[in-house]
């Protein structure tokens, strides 16, 4: 990127994540939310363009793009289902932090099977008792020789029951993030079970359960990096998570605006086109604007992290904040701008803003994010 316009790469890429959410996600989305299907089919499908391992290395079949590019990606993907670009995302989450923190044997044993999504994975951090303060986690792992013994449930796992590979935070030392590590559990292994398919507001494109362990015997071999990184593991994960979710949140809002825009051009009140009336000219140009300030900010977010420059974690919490609290309030008016229509399934407004609400919760609520920036600036004495 030149400073604030996308390269031709780039364009060109966008360009194509629009042109399959059009074709291959719009059409399907509210029947896929309506039968709570997960589309792992049209999944493999974004696979074969590049799309399920964005920014993992190219030596075992990644993408090798950028942070960057993968913001691209996810906005283009949510105009067309916020859910299945959302689910995109965690996958490509997981298949980063095997990338980026697994063994070569590691690296090669899984990705390029996650690459093609003939493995999906998911990411296991919360569990009953701890999600914001995520290092309170209990799930134990016990080593045994050449194993460890995991006991433990994670909740909310996005993927549960179909994905193949659980990235999951465990407890191998004392209380606390420095007793943590990363294991990589398979769904095959004996003792890993799953809860019943969670009820939910949105996000029914893509499954959410609980994944129980019950003395899963997990090879040494599978644990990522050393005994005690797996809270930095975990929380360098969310960095690029966070950048995703909220593109995916930008994506969402764009799609609604521009059904918005359609819809009061059409719509007629009054004797004239409810376009045409200046309350809703003047909302039309918040919601554009917010986004575009929202979007901007996001690249520049993705941009640190690409650079690996030292305020990236709080660049990444401040974007994620800002996208999906814009990405859902233009959803919610441009349901709005709907009058009754709106609230009704057929005109998909509903389904946006009931897939967006769950951003301003998950890969860190929104007041973790204030949290994080908060401690940045207290630190640095900014008082
Ligand atoms: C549909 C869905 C899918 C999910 N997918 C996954 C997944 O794939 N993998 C995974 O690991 N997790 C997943 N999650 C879990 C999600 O990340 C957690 O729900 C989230 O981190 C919040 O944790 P909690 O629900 O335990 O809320 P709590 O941590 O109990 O928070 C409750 C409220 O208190 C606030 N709060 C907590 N601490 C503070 C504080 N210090 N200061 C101010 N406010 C605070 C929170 O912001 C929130 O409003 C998913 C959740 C949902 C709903």
């Amino acid at each position: 990127m030149t400073q604030f316009s996308l390269t031709d790469d780039q364009i060109a890429v966008r360009d194509m994540a629009l042109a399959f959410a059009a074709d291959n996600l719009a059409p399907h989305a509210l029947e896929w939310d309506e039968k709570k299907h997960f589309p792992v089919d049209v999944m493999r499908e974004a696979a074969s363009l590049g799309m399920a391992a964005i920014y993992t290395r190219d030596d075992v079949g990644g993408s090798g793009m950028t942070r960057l590019d993968a913001a691209l990606i996810f906005e283009a993907l949510a105009t067309g289902c916020p859910a299945v670009s959302a689910y995109l995302s965690i996958h490509n989450m997981a298949t980063w932090m095997i990338d980026r923190y697994g063994s070569e044997e590691q690296r090669q044993r899984y990705i390029p099977r996650l690459v093609t999504m003939e493995l999906i994975a998911s990411y296991c951090l919360t569990e009953p008792g701890s999600g914001s303060d995520a290092a309170a986690l209990k799930t134990r792992a016990v080593r045994d020789g050449d194993h460890y013994v995991v006991n433990g449930v994670k909740q909310f796992i996005s993927g549960a029951g179909t994905s193949d590979i659980y990235v999951t935070m465990v407890r191998t030392g004392e209380d606390g993030p420095s007793g943590i590590s990363t294991l990589v559990i398979e769904k095959d292994m004996p003792g890993v079970s799953f809860g019943a398919q969670e009820k939910k507001m949105g996000w029914n494109a893509q499954p959410t359960a609980a994944v129980i362990f019950e003395d899963v015997r997990v090879p040494v071999a599978n644990r990522l990096s050393d005994e005690g990184q797996g809270f930095k593991i975990a929380m360098s994960g969310l960095d690029g998570g966070r950048i995703n979710i909220g593109a995916c949140s930008l994506g969402g809002a764009q799609s609604a605006l521009d059904k918005a825009l359609a819809y009061t051009g059409d719509r007629k009140a009054f004797g004239k086109r409810i376009a045409d009336f200046q309350a809703l000219q003047f909302k039309l140009a918040d919601m554009a604007t917010e986004l575009e300030a929202a979007r901007t900010f996001l690249w520049r977010a993705a941009s640190a992290l690409d650079a690996k420059a030292l305020d990236a974690t709080k660049l990444c919490a401040m974007a994620k904040r800002m996208a999906t609290d814009v990405g859902f309030q233009v959803a919610n008016d441009a349901l709005q701008l709907h009058g009754g229509y709106g609230y009704l399934a057929d005109y998909g407004l509903e389904k946006i803003v009931r897939d967006l609400r769950v951003h301003q919760i998950l890969e860190g609520t929104n007041e973790i994010m204030r949290l994080i920036v908060a401690r940045d600036l207290v630190g640095r004495g900014n008082r």
